[in-house]
């Protein structure tokens, strides 16, 4: 059980000795690769500010978030870390990522143009990332068309391209033919940029082994914990816990129902614990019995979920826990040591970076470790 906070229904911990842990495992898996700390969508949840702090302390000099907000709080926090902005340059937006020093990763010709007429008016050469999809079809010139090569050498002249990178589409899966495909296409249109430093990994793709990691390589859920491969045996270790308070205990008899729909009957007499937790902080519906009964922890012990999840409330099953863990007022833990991320994930048919990212902002946060705000 972590310490508490008295005031909160839901409590999400976060273990930043973890995270740091996780970067030192990455570091020593990236083959001599510098590893960046990719932490877009706040911090995969866990608080952009607080997880950039720890990785900072522990070395990490890289960053990559996902538009010019997240990089102007991250520069706040970092006036010397290099910011990479992965959606590139939004229309409009150049000057204020240039005066935020951010390094858009420019994937398309009116980014380009957008970019080099802000460095123009800056009269200096702006760092930037060229951005190739090398088979995602998803952000960055596309190297399957004839993709202009003379222009964007020209082009870029006016900038410093730091970084040249693209994106896999299957690294979770080894031996996925698209990956070799990709690595192929990023060395081809890389060697065109001798000069700037490459990079195609995300946590995954450092698994994947020396040939994917080139200079840099750019994990995120690794680092927060979740298993790159979704399943088997995990390189890092557990950084999230979410538990939420017990509102209420109940006895009920046999031919009782529980939750909307009436969904979920009782043969025999049942104990019903009801939780402070809904589908609003990111518990998915889908966890709800009639899909399957996820599971949650009362004191390290599990029971099944009992009916539909409501919007702010859940019910358990408790019938087999000892009383004193189901009293009013303590923790049941949601995911954490008794509950890994990849299983709730599964339950909810959904992915980890998902229930992590949509764990939603009534949860009060509880950073450990050595690199935790002080006023926790
Ligand atoms: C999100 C993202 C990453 C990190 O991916 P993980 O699977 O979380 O490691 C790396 N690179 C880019 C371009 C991304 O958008």
């Amino acid at each position: 059980m972590p310490d508490l906070k008295p005031d909160a229904d839901l409590l999400l911990t976060i273990d930043l000795d973890a995270l740091v842990a996780n970067y030192m495992a990455y570091r020593a898996l990236a083959h001599g690769a510098e590893v960046a700390g990719v932490v877009k969508a706040d911090g995969y949840g866990l608080g952009l500010l607080p997880v950039a702090r720890a990785l900072a302390d522990a070395g990490c000099t890289t960053f990559f978030v996902t538009n010019l907000a997240e990089g102007a709080a991250l520069r706040s926090l970092l006036p010397d870390g290099h910011i990479f902005l992965t959606n590139g340059l939004p229309t409009g937006a150049a000057r204020a990522i240039r005066e935020a020093d951010l390094i858009p990763c420019i994937g398309s010709w009116p980014e380009l143009d957008e970019w080099v007429a802000e460095a123009g008016i800056a009269k200096r050469a702006l760092p930037t990332a060229l951005h190739f999809d090398t088979g995602m079809n998803r952000l960055g010139f596309s190297t399957l068309e004839t993709l202009d090569m003379e222009r964007l050498e020209t082009g870029s002249k006016s900038l410093e391209i730091e970084l040249v990178m693209s994106h896999l589409a299957c690294a979770d899966v080894e031996g996925h033919p698209l990956n070799a495909v990709q690595l192929e296409r990023f060395r081809a249109v890389a060697a065109r940029f001798p000069k700037a430093r490459k990079s195609l990994a995300n946590s995954a793709g450092v698994l994947l082994g020396g040939d994917y990691c080139f200079d840099l390589v750019r994990p995120g859920y690794a680092l927060f914990g979740g298993n790159p491969r979704g399943s088997g045996v995990s390189p890092v270790i557990p950084v999230v816990g979410a538990y939420a308070r017990i509102l209420q205990v109940r006895d009920v008899g046999p031919d009782e129902v529980a939750g909307y729909g009436a969904t979920w009957k009782t043969a025999d007499s049942r104990r019903l614990a009801t939780l402070s937790v809904g589908y609003a902080d990111g518990y998915n519906w889908r966890l709800g019995s009639a899909t399957g009964a996820a599971r949650v922890a009362f004191g390290g012990h599990v029971a099944p979920v009992a009916g539909r999840v409501s919007m702010d409330l859940l019910i358990a099953d408790v019938t087999d826990i000892a009383k004193e863990f189901v009293v009013r007022g303590a923790y049941a833990e949601l995911i954490g040591p008794h509950i890994p991320l990849e299983e709730v994930a599964a339950y909810a048919g959904t992915i980890g970076y998902e229930v992590l990212t949509g764990l939603g902002d009534r949860y009060a946060r509880h950073y450990t470790g050595k690199s935790a705000p002080t006023e926790s």
